[in-house]
């Protein structure tokens, strides 16, 4: 049998934006690792009449909901008598729970009595299955009404969540399963549009191997993602590895990596296999290079420094770029960018420099080169590649790609030697 599963996070700061539903996402990932999707989630807030509106519909469309929040000691966590009540349930005191409550506060060193407002933790929907929370005081509880339809009370805490969700939650849903998961892989591209990767890709443009892909456009790229649902966990590896081989050979070198490794890393396990070594020269982005590249453990074996040549002087006196070329040419043009990649290669003894000069605005624009201009050069052992595009999104947008592009610049030039 497969079945899916409702979430119902509840709190007002989730409406409020005041924080953020890990919940929810912490869920959606640990449930589709047993192939329960989630069909819908909702968030609503710390009232009766919501709270008790949106299990109702849940569970009239899907027939299971977990919700979250709500579980507390104060006036304002209601899930308990509100679902109680939608169950037809009354609420008792578990003289267990109350006893844990009692022994948890005395082994905190809190002093003094248990607040009585503690006690509503204790108290139990008749017919309730209680799940012990081994992280806090709350425990959670499970109500199946006539028909086999159930909900599942979790706290908000994301810490008590977690860990009930994986010894509770996972174990129980997994054992009336279908033995299914629902896994994804992705593999990432970068300069090269949706568009032609979808024409690159042909037939495979919407499936690959019976799988549904996915077009991820981000700040790195288009990730190409395929998942898996409703197979075995064998053969969901397998069709999945299958996927990602074929979409790799057909993109190309337009593929950097898969799943979560950053271009960052890819560059530097080139560098290591070749024996390369970089070091930057950055204008518009002021270090971002050598800051995405430093985030890898172990880049000391290849970015040996850098330097921020935001000014004319500096790119002039540090780099060594024309004075001549700078004044006709402008700081954002191949030739500065060669010189930098140049100068600061020879200034550090690397086997690779790297040179970035652009606009990054909101100001600073002109109509020969509006904002997001970005000139980027490398020279790679004296052979130097250079490359203009304009980048379309806020400051932080695109420096984020330059860097990207640079690094990419880099991995191709690495891959063609
Ligand atoms: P509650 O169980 O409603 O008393 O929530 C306790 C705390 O857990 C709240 O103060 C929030 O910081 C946090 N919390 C509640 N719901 C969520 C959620 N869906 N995602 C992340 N944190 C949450
Ligand atoms: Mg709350």
């Amino acid at each position: 049998m497969s079945e899916s599963v409702e979430i119902v996070t509840i709190g007002d700061e989730l409406l409020l934006g005041t924080t953020i539903d890990t919940n929810a996402v912490f869920l959606a990932r640990a449930l589709g690792e047993i192939g329960v999707p989630i069909a819908r989630r909702a968030t609503v807030a710390d009232d009766p009449d919501e709270i008790t509106d949106a299990v109702r519909q849940a569970l009239e469309r899907t027939g299971g909901v977990i919700t979250t929040g709500g579980l507390g000691p104060t006036a304002d966590d209601l899930t308990r008598p509100v679902l109680a009540r939608l169950f037809g349930r009354e609420l008792r005191e578990d003289p267990a729970i109350v006893a844990a409550l009692h022994a948890l506060w005395a082994s905190r060193g809190r002093g003094g009595a248990l607040p009585p407002s503690n006690l509503q933790q204790a108290l139990v929907p008749e017919g309730a299955e209680v799940l012990a929370n081994a992280q806090g005081t709350a425990p959670g509880l499970k109500l199946t009404d006539a028909q086999g339809r159930w909900v599942i009370m979790l706290p908000g805490v994301p810490r008590e969540l977690r860990h009930m969700t994986t010894t509770h939650i996972v174990p129980w849903l997994a054992s009336r399963g279908s033995g299914t998961v629902l896994r994804s892989r992705s593999v990432r591209t970068t300069s090269i549009a949706e568009s032609a990767l979808a024409e690159k890709l042909g037939p495979m443009k919407r499936e690959v191997e019976g799988l549904p892909l996915a077009y991820l456009p981000g700040h790195d790229g288009v990730d190409l993602r395929v998942t898996a649902r409703g197979l075995a966990a064998e053969e969901s590896t397998r069709r999945l590895d299958a996927a990602v081989a074929r979409i790799r050979e057909t993109v190309g070198i337009h593929a950097y990596a898969t799943d979560g490794v950053s271009m960052a890393s890819v560059v530097l396990d080139l560098c290591v296999a070749r024996g390369d070594t970089i070091a930057v020269a950055e204008s518009c982005t002021g270090g971002l290079l050598g800051a995405r590249l430093t985030e890898v453990p172990g880049s000391s074996r290849v970015l040996l420094g850098g330097v921020i040549a935001y000014s004319n002087a500096v790119k002039e006196q540090e780099l060594g770029v024309s004075a001549d070329d700078l004044e006709q040419f402008g700081a954002v043009s191949e030739q500065v960018a060669v010189q930098m990649a140049r100068g600061v290669r020879g200034m550090i003894g690397a086997t690779i420099g790297v040179g970035i000069t652009g606009i990054a605005g909101p100001d600073g624009g002109t109509p020969d080169k509006p904002v997001g201009t970005v000139w980027i050069a490398i020279d790679v052992r004296g052979e130097t590649t250079a490359r203009v595009a304009i980048y379309i999104g806020d400051r932080a947008e695109i420096r984020h790609r330059a860097t990207q592009v640079a690094m990419d610049l880099i991995r191709r030039a690495l891959l063609a030697s």
